[in-house]
């Protein structure tokens, strides 16, 4: 009797075990299998939408409600409403012109008023459709034409009682297709299918994320009535608390990631430490540096130094605008490095840029005893294995160059310091190569002159510590950025005249936005011939991506010592190049460019005392966007503002600076207008993990369950790398 009874709860946990296993697979069901779709819709669903299985489609949200909660009364009507619902009587139709002028004209009238509905299109279709005299339930916005209140193409739906004691709430509109509607997944359609799945939603098949006390401090619904609510709304309240609670998820569990991955590594990764600034470092400021430091300059440098003096391996983002003068809080922070016996790296991403640095920093650092060396693809054979042996002796304190800087045969005796300069042109595995380059990882120090919102920057660097220089030098006068039509030419060109007269120069910059394009390059070499033509008496370099390291080189140092007075180039140049002389940006066929490209060209100029000037050209067709970028680069010098514009404009999946950083999609958050939430969940996790570091506590169970269940999904973070 006992082994039966025994058997039988055996029998009954396996079935239990069984349809919990069912149950919590429920959602990953292929969308195939749920009523009403089958094969071809969810080949479509799949294509179109992205939706392959149940829980895809119930994080399909609506985009939009309507209304249907409430029937106005015409003398209620004001033309500040949005769209509404209006039940009256249809007047007689109205037909006014013939063919494409046709209009038809109406009312609709109530115990209270009058309102005038006229449409333009369709009319034929209409005027079979509807019945004058009947009642109709109206959906539209109101707007006042000649003092009357009118309708233009409202939606006319013949008034059964059965309909009108429907009251639906709120109906969800949602994102579709044109094959999807063929297909009658039109949004309504849509909805059906969700409303399919909505019954079948419990504790079983999708569980509660946040715990208990959260729900109750931040006045959270919870996950289940969540996504009922926000596809089947009866109110506003339940709108907004729908959406509010599933957007705190979509933060929540990005930021509570990021903030595990910053503590984890820093309980997991030890840091070498800079126990002193010693001789290098008080030498090169005292003698060498040639300016007073910034106070925001000052203020980094504390903050670096904060980080290697605690055992923990420092992972900084200094964020600058362009100019602002990063350079150098780099070179004092490897000379923290060397003062303790160690050595430091400075990649940057275009060999150009290395040459820059490498030439001022080398010349610079000499003055003090100290080898800096530079690597990059074009030093080959001998050269290089003479630099890579010093390295690997230690004779090498500094090396600054591409990306050939990590590859494998490049030994480091003892790397202390990396520091990465306009970082957002790296990929994550680039910089994921240069933790191997020691036993312990090297400290690092990416450096950034694309400013990304702070919004933006908490959700991509969120695991990252970060910087902020936020004070140009002393001195700078902004640079003034003016707009001129390709028909102002001759001025524009008189106006370089001028300036390289006064002893000024220039550049002039052509959109190659792929370097490998001929065709582009050929809109180049016109601009320079006529650039040649226009400028008989000047010297001209020309600089761009097809040309041998060696010729951009040379034509780079003529321009750097004024033999050349203008340098027609491509992008080649928009990062970090810095010659203050260079006072003039031309920046042709600029509505190409986006902003943060045209920011950066901007900030090439301006870096000397002299007062600078962009020149933003084009022709007569420009895009919406194309406008906005242009005024907002007019407007404002303020790489923020702009940042925030182009954050607008482009969304955050394609900002520069993010495309790599595999950004989670969000669906409900806006990162723009809900900072205000990003900022309180940020502040919410620190909390939690400050009293709870690993989420051990019981309270908390939840949470970890939830966040192991999702860990597994694709995106990349920064350090990702370890
Ligand atoms: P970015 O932040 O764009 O990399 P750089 O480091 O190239 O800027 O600095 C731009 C210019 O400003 C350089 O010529 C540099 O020598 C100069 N500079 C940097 N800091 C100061 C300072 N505190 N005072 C005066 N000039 C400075
Ligand atoms: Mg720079």
């Amino acid at each position: 009797m006992q082994t039966i009874v025994a058997l039988y709860i055996s029998y009954q946990n396996s079935l239990l075990i069984l349809q919990k296993k069912i149950n919590i697979s429920y959602l990953k069901t292929n969308i195939e299998y749920l009523k009403g779709v089958g094969p071809a819709r969810a080949k479509l669903l799949n294509t179109e939408l992205g939706i392959s299985t149940f829980f895809d489609l119930l994080n399909h949200f609506p985009f939009r409600y309507v209304d249907k909660t409430k029937v106005y009364t015409i003398n209620q009507v004001s033309v500040n409403e949005q769209n509404i619902q209006i039940l009256g009587e249809l007047g007689p139709l109205n037909i006014q012109g013939v063919g494409r002028r046709k209009r038809m004209h109406s009312y609709l009238k109530d115990a209270t008023g009058k309102v005038e509905l006229i449409w333009f299109q369709g009319v034929s279709f209409l005027q079979k459709t509807l019945v004058p005299g009947n009642s109709y339930l109206l959906y539209g916005k109101p707007s006042l034409f000649k003092g009357k209140i009118n309708f233009s193409h409202p939606q006319l739906t013949l008034a059964t009682a059965a309909q009108l004691n429907k009251n639906s709430g709120f109906e969800p509109v949602y994102n579709t297709t044109e094959k999807l509607k063929l297909r009658g997944l039109d949004s309504r359609g849509i909805y059906q299918l969700i409303l399919n799945l909505l019954p079948k939603l419990n504790i079983n098949v999708l569980k509660e994320s946040l715990p208990e006390y959260l729900l109750k401090d931040q006045k959270l619904i919870g996950r289940i009535s969540a996504y009922q609510k926000i596809h089947q709304p009866k109110t506003t309240e339940a709108i907004n608390n729908s959406r509010n609670r599933l957007k705190f998820d979509e933060l929540f569990f990005i930021q509570l990631r990021l903030l595990l991955l910053k503590s984890g590594r820093k309980v997991a990764i030890k840091g070498f430490i800079f126990e002193k600034l010693g001789d290098y470092f008080n030498s090169f400021f005292k003698n060498v540096l040639p300016f007073d430091l910034t106070g925001a300059q000052k203020r980094v440098l504390k903050e670096i130094r904060k980080d290697t003096l605690i055992g923990i391996q420092m992972n900084r983002l200094l964020q600058g605008d362009v100019g602002s003068g990063k350079t150098i809080v780099a070179v004092m922070t490897m000379l923290m490095a060397i003062d303790n016996g160690y050595q430091a790296c400075l990649m940057a991403p275009t060999e150009i840029l290395a040459q820059q640095h490498y030439k001022g920093i080398q010349n610079d650092l000499k003055k003090i005893g100290l080898n800096v060396a530079i690597l990059t693809g074009s030093i080959k054979g001998k050269a290089r294995k003479q630099i890579l042996q010093y390295l690997q002796d230690g004779l090498i304190h500094i090396l600054i160059g591409t990306h050939a800087l990590i590859e494998d045969p490049v030994v480091y005796k003892n790397l202390g310091l990396v520091v990465i300069d306009e970082q957002h042109r790296f990929g994550v595995a680039q910089r994921a190569k240069l933790w191997r380059k020691n036993t312990s990882p090297p400290h690092i120090l990416v450096m950034t002159a694309t400013p990304i919102p702070r919004t933006l920057a908490l959700t991509v660097y969120g695991d990252l510590d970060v910087s902020v220089i936020d004070e140009l030098p002393p001195g700078r006068k902004p640079v003034i950025t003016s707009h001129r039509n390709d028909r102002k030419r001759l001025a524009v060109f008189g106006f370089i005249q001028s300036e390289i007269t006064k002893g000024r120069q220039v550049y002039i910059v052509y959109p190659l936005i792929n370097e490998s394009e001929t065709l582009e390059l050929k809109d180049l070499m016109d601009g320079y011939e006529s650039v040649q033509r226009a400028f008989p008496k000047q010297q001209i370099s020309i600089v761009h991506g097809q040309m041998k390291p060696a010729d951009k080189a040379f034509e780079m140092e003529r321009f750097v010592k004024h033999e050349t007075q203008i340098m027609v180039a491509t992008t080649v140049i928009e990062v970090g190049v810095n010659i203050p002389n260079a006072s003039i940006m031309i920046i042709e066929n600029a509505e190409r460019f986006g902003l943060s490209q045209l920011h950066q060209l901007r900030g090439r100029v301006g870096r000397g005392a002299d007062q600078s000037y962009c020149i933003l050209m084009t022709g007569n067709k420009i895009s919406n966007d194309g406008l906005k970028r242009l005024k907002t680069m007019v407007d404002t010098n303020d790489g923020f503002k702009i940042a925030e514009v182009d954050l607008e404009i482009r969304g955050p999946g394609n900002l520069e600076g993010t495309q790599q950083s595999g950004l989670p999609e969000l669906k409900l958050v806006n990162l723009i207008r809900d900072t205000q939430l990003l900022q309180a969940v940020r502040n919410i996790v620190e909390e939690i993990l400050e009293d709870d570091p690993r989420l051990q506590k019981q309270e908390n169970l939840t949470l970890k369950q939830f966040y192991e269940r999702q860990k597994n999904k694709t995106w990349l973070t920064w350090s990702n790398i370890s």
